[in-house]
């Protein structure tokens, strides 16, 4: 039987569901299809994000946090409490209920949205024509006036680590450990080999990583990223940078630990570790989604080859998320999905790609917006620094959370805001009024004289700023760089 819709959504990860949600408020008759099944091999929505990514691995971040603050800092409070303990399968079930609430409530968003939820692996076979292979293996044919492809990203496996999900894990099995490992290794230092190692060295696996690269976060600004090694040092994460994996062998009784073989400049070295989290990036995931006669151009590495506004080769098919070029954030596949709906309305919607917050959420968070340091010298762009640390801070200290410093960047010239950056407690949340003041264009002075409650932790942000300008009043710093 064969369907029609205007609007056809493939994928329900965050770029998806919200693309199909708003094609429906704008008055499109819409599906949206999905074949992620669960561990009862039931159809849910929201993709990695929700399932097997952001969502849970913030529920563990916030758990194993609240361990070390009642384990280690609750004290200076004059809070004592007996032997803390961390129930893991109790945290990681929690953990499991937090997804599955949020995996629900977009069933309810689309019901109340009036979205065709459409459970099944969909393949675009004309540039109006959708097939959908139900778990049954019911093929269904759905018409379409326009695509929208968010079928998003897998984790990239390498020869080296074989996964099996058991010794060897990928982000997804790092999130459902029943144990905490003695000894944990993780293969790359980007984002969720932090974030996921964080989890694990908090409840008191001793974790090792091992990096490629010879420089730590290569796209965070030096002073954060040489600020952040320092902390993590300080936490109990090994960091070793320049090790290459090269190898690895499971042990001989029932593959319960592995032996890495790898790299670095002093020649190959080996280490043992219980389980071993491979994190050394992801992919587009396209292959079965697109058929070849379709037309619809990839580029080098397996990316839809999409325009600012996410058209692809292809008329009436667009593509949004990490199938595209960008940076694997769900943030900015939403305001894609959003854009490309409200262009199908006849809007002039347009994601501003200058200003895509990024968040790496370990303790303290790090998040930056923006150029940084390296970048505006690269491009010979004149500015001025100011930059603010939270040891300073009174709300900071009130907390007993004092790491980490608020830095700024404004144009020299104009005083134009041209970056910011934040290592510290809800880094995130505080980056955020800076997103915004940069969207609305602000100057370094905009922010300065703006009132910020007292005390609050955003008065690093108004110091930075007021210190841009030289002027700040609780020590923040101003260098002019030009
Ligand atoms: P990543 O690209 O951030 O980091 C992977 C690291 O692995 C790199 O530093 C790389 O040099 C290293 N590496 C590669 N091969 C190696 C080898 N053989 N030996 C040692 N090191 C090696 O990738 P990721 O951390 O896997 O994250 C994937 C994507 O998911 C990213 O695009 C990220 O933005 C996104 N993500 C974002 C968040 C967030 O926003 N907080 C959280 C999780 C994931």
């Amino acid at each position: 039987m064969t369907k029609q819709y205007d609007v056809v959504v493939i994928g329900s990860g965050p770029a998806g569901y919200v693309a199909a949600i708003r094609c429906a408020q704008l008055g499109f008759k819409t599906a949206c299809v999905e074949k992620w099944l669960n561990k009862e091999n039931k159809t849910v929505y929201g993709g990695t994000c929700l399932n097997v990514g952001c969502i849970p691995s913030k529920a563990l971040l916030d758990s194993s946090h609240k361990f070390v603050e009642a384990q280690s800092h609750f004290s200076a409070h004059g809070i004592s409490l007996g032997k803390v303990a961390m129930d893991v399968p109790a945290m990681v079930g929690r953990k499991d209920k937090v997804v599955d609430q949020l995996t629900q409530g977009i069933k309810g968003l689309f019901a109340a949205n009036k979205v065709d939820g459409i459970a099944g692996s969909a393949k675009v076979v004309a540039s109006d024509r959708v097939v959908v292979s139900g778990q049954d293996g019911v093929q269904e044919e759905l018409l379409a006036k326009h695509i929208i492809i968010a079928a998003g990203s897998v984790p990239i496996d390498i020869p080296p680590t074989p996964i099996d999900q058991e010794t060897i894990v990928d982000s997804t099995g790092a999130l459902d450990f029943q144990a905490v490992p003695k000894r944990l290794g993780v293969i790359g230092a980007g984002v969720i080999g932090l974030e996921l190692g964080s989890v694990w060295a908090r409840l008191g696996a001793k974790v090792t990583v091992l990096e490629a690269l010879d420089d730590f976060l290569p796209a965070v600004d030096r002073q954060l990223a040489k600020e952040a090694m320092k902390i993590f040092n300080k936490q109990g994460l090994e960091l070793k940078m320049g090790a290459r994996v090269t190898g690895s062998t499971l042990s001989k009784a029932g593959g319960k630990s592995v032996t890495v073989k790898y790299t670095d400049q002093e020649g190959e070295q080996k280490q043992t570790f219980d389980k071993l989290i491979v994190a050394v990036g992801r992919r587009p995931f396209t292959e079965s989604v697109l058929d070849a006669s379709v037309g619809v151009e990839l580029d080098e590495r397996g990316f839809i080859k999409v325009n600012e506004q996410c058209a692809t080769n292809i008329a009436g098919v667009y593509a949004v998320g990490d199938v595209v070029r960008g940076p694997m954030l769900a943030h900015k596949g939403m305001e894609e999905g959003v854009m490309v709906a409200e262009r199908l309305a006849g809007k002039k919607t347009q994601v501003n790609y200058a200003l895509v917050p990024s968040v790496i959420y370990t303790h303290p968070e790090i998040a930056w917006v923006g150029k940084n340091e390296e970048q505006l010298k690269a491009e010979g762009v004149a500015f001025n620094v100011g930059t603010f640390p939270f040891a300073a801070s009174g709300r900071a200290l009130a907390a007993n959370d004092t790491d980490g410093l608020v830095k700024l960047l404004a144009d020299a010239k104009t005083d134009r805001i041209l970056g910011c950056h934040i290592i510290g407690a809800s880094a995130a949340d505080l980056l955020q009024q800076v997103v915004i003041a940069m969207e609305f264009s602000a100057s370094a002075e905009d922010i300065g004289l703006t009132m910020f409650a007292h005390p609050a932790l955003s008065e690093a942000v108004h110091e930075a700023a007021l210190a841009a300008n030289g002027h700040a009043i609780h020590i923040g710093n101003r260098k002019r760089r030009t």
